[in-house]
């Protein structure tokens, strides 16, 4: 595990970015397009998840 690659929604997530800061969380979600198979999220990129899929 690598704390120096850009962190994933997933990641972000279990630190709680969407409470701490909703506007920056929001970025990464919308306009989702992809989400994460491995946690169930929705992203805007599917480098911002663990397992993308296509939306
Ligand atoms: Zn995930």
């Amino acid at each position: 595990m690598s704390d120096d690659t850009q962190k994933t929604l997933c990641g972000n997530v279990e630190e709680e970015l969407q409470i701490k800061d909703p506007q920056a969380y929001i970025a990464l979600i919308k306009p989702a397009t992809h989400y994460c198979e491995g946690c169930g999220r929705s992203a805007a990129k599917a480098e911002n998840v663990c397992k993308p899929q296509k939306l």
